[in-house]
């Protein structure tokens, strides 16, 4: 980074692993400048604070940022305990966003809507690398401006781009039309959104955590309101790898909520239909019919779309990228997390050399770097900005270092029933990049070749929209 410019780093999006990055350069003597759509930092997650995370709380904060809240009194949570998003936010983000160093560079309501080369198109390259940002901002006063800034980190997460309802990664026929039909992806079916649930006939489309986690809840909200009807769609031909390792999941909050879900589709409070791949969406005067491939059609009120994210590229549209074509990740770490390969989820630790793309000092993180990948995690997130902030400050040995302590594997379920209960090195550190097949751990349950297993998945789907 050209630092003669002194111009701020910006950074898109003030979620988790943002303000981490905002820490971090803080930390290292840097400006950073954070733009955030929603009206509060955590947008993103507020949209699911009932939600109870799977990793506990130590593995859920950034050292620079704990380093910052210490400072100021902050009281940390207990280290062990699994906090649902809402506690995520009140407990550690909302204080971390409202500590002066940090509120007074944080712009809330602020789109990010371009990112492109001050006075440079994407075709041109004279002094491409030594020519700052331009980011192009919607404000909440109604304007649009443009800042200039000589790096950006857009940790902008996919939680606004949901993958369609419809099979071919397009959205259904009709399924635009229908918007009004649908949810959003992971509602408060027991608290604020109860209301459009509550003895309603629901469909829930997706074979991932967030399916598991409605079902659910769902299920409770029938026993009050005995006339809500919950039905599941999913593309697979069963849907055991939402159930997990069951007692044997090396996350006991992960196979509970298998469990409990395998129960209740046994019990017939919840009608599964495998196989069931959606090609239309038709509003009806009331409800809507939803129609699959093969000819089958559930009529319900209301359809909740657990069909996993993807990136938004638009935004980036006239900056030199070099993505992975299926999994839209940086080149490198696709191939790593492609989920059609990887059904644990896991992914060697690493840095800024991974994450580097041909415009220089542009870096995307957190949710967002595995593009439609589910399975990332908030150490992995924490670890990125460490190493990409080391080197948009010129320390490349500390990029290049690159550490992550995550748990043991556990067990993962793939279409075939096996498991990759397999424990992580300790502790384990490697240089940036990926870990040589020679070290991979043996017996992983992806197939060969296996990345090591460090961490653990975030979601159990296997396919890129968590849908099959
Ligand atoms: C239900 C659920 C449970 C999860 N559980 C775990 C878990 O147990 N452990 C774990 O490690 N991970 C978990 N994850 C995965 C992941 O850690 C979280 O999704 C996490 O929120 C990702 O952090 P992020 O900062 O990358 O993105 P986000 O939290 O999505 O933050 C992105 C921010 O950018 C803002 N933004 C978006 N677009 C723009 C724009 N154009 N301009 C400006 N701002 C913008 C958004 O409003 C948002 O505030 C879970 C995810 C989900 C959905």
């Amino acid at each position: 980074m050209d630092s003669s410019k002194s111009l701020p780093v910006a950074v898109i999006g003030a979620g988790p692993v943002g303000l981490a990055a905002a820490a971090h350069l803080l930390e290292r003597g840097m400006e950073p400048v954070i733009f955030e759509a929603g009206p509060t930092a955590a947008a993103a997650i507020g949209q699911w604070r009932h939600i109870r995370l799977f990793s506990p709380w130590r593995f859920n904060m950034d050292a620079a940022a704990l380093r910052l809240l210490e400072a100021s009194g902050w009281e940390s949570p207990r280290p062990t305990a699994l906090p649902y998003g809402g506690e995520l936010i009140d407990r550690y983000l909302a204080p971390l966003a409202a500590l002066p160093q940090i509120a007074s560079r944080l712009q809330t309501g602020s789109r990010v809507v371009a990112v492109t080369r001050q006075g440079l198109d994407k075709t041109h390259v004279k002094d491409r690398d030594t020519t700052s940002f331009t980011v192009r901002v919607e404000h909440a006063d109604g304007e649009t401006r443009d800042h200039t800034v000589a790096a950006v980190i857009d940790a902008s997460g996919t939680w606004s781009s949901r993958n369609p309802l419809g099979t071919s990664g397009l959205p259904a026929i009709g399924e635009d039309a229908a918007a009004d039909r649908i949810s959003t992806a992971l509602p408060d079916v027991l608290g604020r959104d109860r209301a459009s649930f509550a003895g309603r006939r629901v469909l829930v489309v997706g074979a991932g955590h967030s399916a598991a986690n409605t079902l659910i809840n769902l299920a409770d909200l029938a026993k009050e309101e005995p006339d809500t009807v919950i039905m599941w769609a999913v593309r697979g031909a069963s849907a055991a790898k939402v159930y997990g390792g069951g007692d044997l999941d090396g996350l006991p909050a992960r196979g509970q909520l298998g469990g409990r879900l395998r129960r209740l589709v046994e019990a017939g409070k919840i009608e599964l239909h495998t196989g069931f791949g959606i090609s239309s969406i038709k509003a009806l005067d009331s409800g809507v019919a939803v129609g699959a491939v093969d000819g089958r059609t559930l009529d319900t009120d209301v359809v909740v779309p657990c069909t996993g994210f993807r990136p938004d590229l638009d935004i980036l549209r006239e900056l030199r990228l070099n993505l992975d074509p299926a999994v839209e990740a940086p080149l490198e770490l696709g191939p790593l997390i492609d989920p059609e390969f990887h059904s644990c989820g896991t992914v060697p630790p690493h840095g800024a050399k991974l994450l580097a793309h041909p415009d220089k000092d542009f870096y995307i993180v957190g949710m967002k770097s595995y593009g439609r990948a589910p399975t990332f995690l908030l150490a992995t997130g924490y670890e990125q900005v460490r190493s990409v902030v080391a080197a948009l400050a010129g320390d490349h040995e500390a990029a290049d270092t690159v550490h992550l302590e995550l748990p043991e594997t556990g067990v993962c379920s793939s279409d075939a029933g096996t498991s990759c209960d397999v424990p992580a090195p300790a502790g384990m550190t490697t240089a940036a990049g990926a870990v040589p097949p020679s070290s991979s751990t043996a017996g992983g349950c992806c197939g060969t070749p296996e990345p090591v297993l460090v961490g653990y998945p975030t979601g159990l789907a296997r396919g890129r929209a968590g849908i099959n």
